[in-house]
């Protein structure tokens, strides 16, 4: 900086109460009296000031005062509407306790109840009716630098299936995370709902339904309107925006992101950043269980976006480890509503992706007999039936293996395969736990054991704050394995003591952070990166494009005249 050039210091282009209401500039009671003067807020404000921190305590406090974690939602969603800095400050420092409020289980709960809570629009909502008109909508949006978009069709939220226009609280849930868990900027963040209808009878009765109320679009109109999405996105914000695509069902989820991952910036959470965390959890276990992921034979409960897609990258890491596909898939066995998967089925058929992972052996309907006959090493639950892992499965893959794994991820937690208890306890605590939702630590023989948590949170906020900030076009498998053993690389010995197989969520700024640096790294080493010149330090890079949740000075220190009035 030239000498004696005043450091740049954010200036509102508005004033006076406007400052207050708008969440970006608002302060609340940090605003210094400088600042109440020259701003024009003096007297808006009770006299006293309070920091930041104080405030954040403050929030904590009202935070607790609430009896049910649906009120908490609420409140924390307001607070976000009234002064996002305070939000995200709040979100960084409590992250464990705020993981649960803004993303699952609570969020699930809190898209059941959207017509009830929904308060003030955040995101765009896109209809069918829209068709031929999606650019004008997004050209009324008011930010012009929006970089990461998360969209939903809200077919498949969570495993609450079809919640319509009430799957909006998912993208506005994500992409929180991604500035509360990596440090993207969230005026460059845009939520969208593309609403189509919903086959959710319950909502289409609902009088406070705030969707279209219609049946699902199914047809061609639905594709030309995702086509047409993804054109208006790419022309109003460049075709470097990465459009996260979040809780479609089944069918369009795989035939979209197979449709748009080679021609536009995207990925698919459930299908590519559900099998980063997985598969990082399976390579941290490697650790406890002293296996090659080779070594591991795979029963998957659930054949569809979460399992297909981990299998996949299992399938990837194994070839890595120099084995050939043919025998890396020989390790994969998938059970989905018609029993075990294999080759010429008798009841019901085998298509799309699960055809790869069809087996040569005779068809078993019951999940027990399977981990019976098969003897899987690891067993992974993603078919939101609760209670699947019953207490005689459990018993039986501690009988075949001292430390099976096993990973019940059916979020939200009333849909998990299995309790962390009911895993510890009927395997003696020998197994290798994580679940989709969390679980309180669990009491056993005088041992503590603190279940992992593989939260896809993770992964998808580090990985889509480095495609954004390196310029990466194509997202592709490989940087999902970049992150999955960048993750793996920081579970601790003290984690595995613990019995996770993840770090501590309170860590995740840390954990994304890294992720995110090692995720340049290899783009920038396998020319995936666009951004010119390529940062040297790769971690000091992503620690300087990061979101800073400490308020800034409207007041420059060089004008620092003689103020007016006391307190
Ligand atoms: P999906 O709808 O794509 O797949 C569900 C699969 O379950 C289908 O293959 C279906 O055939 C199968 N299934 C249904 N009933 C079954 C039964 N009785 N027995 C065996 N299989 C049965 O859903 P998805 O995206 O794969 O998500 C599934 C679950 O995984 C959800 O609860 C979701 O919240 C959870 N999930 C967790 C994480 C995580 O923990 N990180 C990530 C993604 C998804």
């Amino acid at each position: 900086m030239a000498e004696g050039k005043p450091a740049r210091i954010a200036v509102p282009k508005v004033r006076g109460v406007d400052i207050m209401r708008d969440p970006n500039l608002n302060k609340g009671m940090a605003f210094s009296l400088k600042e109440r003067q020259v701003l024009g807020l003096h007297g808006l404000l009770p006299p006293a000031m309070l920091d930041q921190q104080h405030q954040v305590e403050r929030v904590m406090v009202n935070f607790h005062r609430w009896e049910n974690d649906l009120d908490r939602y609420i409140y924390l969603i307001s607070l976000q509407d009234r002064n996002e800095k305070l939000f995200y400050k709040v979100v960084t420092s409590h992250i464990d306790i705020m993981l649960p409020i803004i993303y699952t289980p609570t969020v699930g709960l809190a898209c059941q109840k959207y017509g009830l809570i929904f308060r003030k629009p955040r995101g765009l909502f896109i209809t069918i009716n829209d068709l031929g008109y999606v650019y004008d909508i997004l050209c009324n949006w008011p930010v012009d630098n929006v970089k990461y978009i998360v969209v939903t069709d809200g077919e498949r939220i969570l495993g609450l299936g079809d919640l319509g226009a009430y799957g909006m609280g998912i993208p506005v849930g994500k992409l929180a995370l991604y500035t509360g868990l990596a440090g993207v900027t969230p005026s460059q963040c845009l939520p969208i709902m593309i609403d189509v209808g919903t086959d959710n009878q319950s909502l289409l009765d609902d009088p406070l339904y705030i969707g279209l109320k219609q049946k699902r679009e199914r047809g061609p109109r639905y594709d030309k309107l995702l086509d047409e999405f993804m054109k208006a996105v790419t022309k109003r914000y460049g075709d470097n925006t990465l459009v996260q695509f979040e809780d479609f069902g089944n069918a369009n989820a795989f035939r979209l992101l197979e449709k748009y991952r080679d021609h536009y910036c995207v990925f698919n959470d459930d299908i590519q950043g559900t099998a980063a965390v997985a598969v990082a959890g399976i390579i941290a276990s490697l650790k406890i269980t002293g296996k090659k992921l080779s070594d591991n034979v795979f029963v998957f409960q659930g054949a569809g976006e979460a399992s297909i897609g981990i299998a996949l990258l299992v399938v990837m890491a194994m070839q890595a480890e120099g084995v050939s596909r043919e025998e890396a898939i020989k390790k994969i066995w998938m059970v989905d509503s018609k029993g075990l998967i294999v080759k010429n089925r008798p009841r019901g058929g085998v298509t799309g992706h699960k055809e790869m992972f069809a087996q040569d052996h005779k068809p078993i309907d019951k999940l027990e007999d399977i981990v019976e006959a098969i003897k899987p090493t690891a067993i992974i639950g993603a078919a939101a039936v609760p209670g699947a892992f019953t207490e005689k499965l459990l018993k039986t893959m501690a009988k075949n293996h001292k430390h099976p794994i096993i990973f019940a991820l059916s979020n939200p937690t009333s849909k998990a395969e299995c309790t962390a208890e009911q895993a510890y306890k009927a395997t003696e605590g020998q197994c290798v736990f994580a679940s989709g939702s969390p679980f309180s630590p669990v009491q056993l023989k005088g041992k503590t054991y603190h279940p992992g948590q593989g939260n896809n949170a993770y992964i998808f906020p580090g990985v889509a704050l480095a495609v954004v900030v390196s310029d990466i076009r194509i997202v592709s498998e490989d940087i999902f394995l970049t992150s999955a053993k960048s993750l793996a690389k920081l579970v601790t010995q003290n984690d595995l003591d613990k019995g996770r197989v993840y770090p501590p969520l309170s860590d995740i700024l840390t954990v994304s952070t890294q992720i995110a640096a090692d995720v340049v790294e290899f783009a920038y080493r396998n020319n995936m990166a666009h951004r010119f010149p390529e940062p040297k330090d790769k971690l000091e890079f992503i620690k300087s494009v990061q979101y800073d949740t400490n308020y800034e000075s409207f007041i420059p220190h060089i004008y620092d005249w003689p103020v007016s009035g006391k307190l």
